[in-house]
């Protein structure tokens, strides 16, 4: 995984020029030139580029939507998804935040 916007807190890490105008391969919006985020090899056939990510759209990948970490998703029995009225990237970016807030509740 390589990084942009970001400092660097593992020297093993590698930082790149943020990646301005492509396509988040999440929320599919394009990253800014004062975005942070990262870059994710595309597991498929053949030579692909490496796929940026808003740091906050890669957290959501870890951390899995609102509704996930509220219990309320499918794999909790429930049907909800990242919040109807929200872009990907917004949907991402509460995730995120809600997940900063109660990170100290789970160990990982
Ligand atoms: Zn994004
Ligand atoms: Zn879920």
């Amino acid at each position: 995984m390589k990084w942009f916007g970001i400092a660097l807190v593992d020297p093993e890490e590698t930082r790149i020029p943020t990646p301005v105008g492509q396509s988040c391969g999440f929320c599919q919006e394009p990253i800014g030139a004062g975005d942070r985020g990262c870059t994710i090899p595309h597991v498929g056939d053949g030579p692909v580029p490496d796929v940026p990510y808003h740091f906050e759209c890669h957290m959501r990948l870890v951390t899995g939507s609102l509704a996930h970490q509220q219990h309320r998703c499918s794999c909790y029995g429930g049907d909800e998804h990242d919040p109807p009225g929200m872009t990907l990237r917004q949907a991402a970016q509460a995730a995120f935040r809600y997940w900063l807030d109660h990170r100290e509740d789970r160990p990982c």
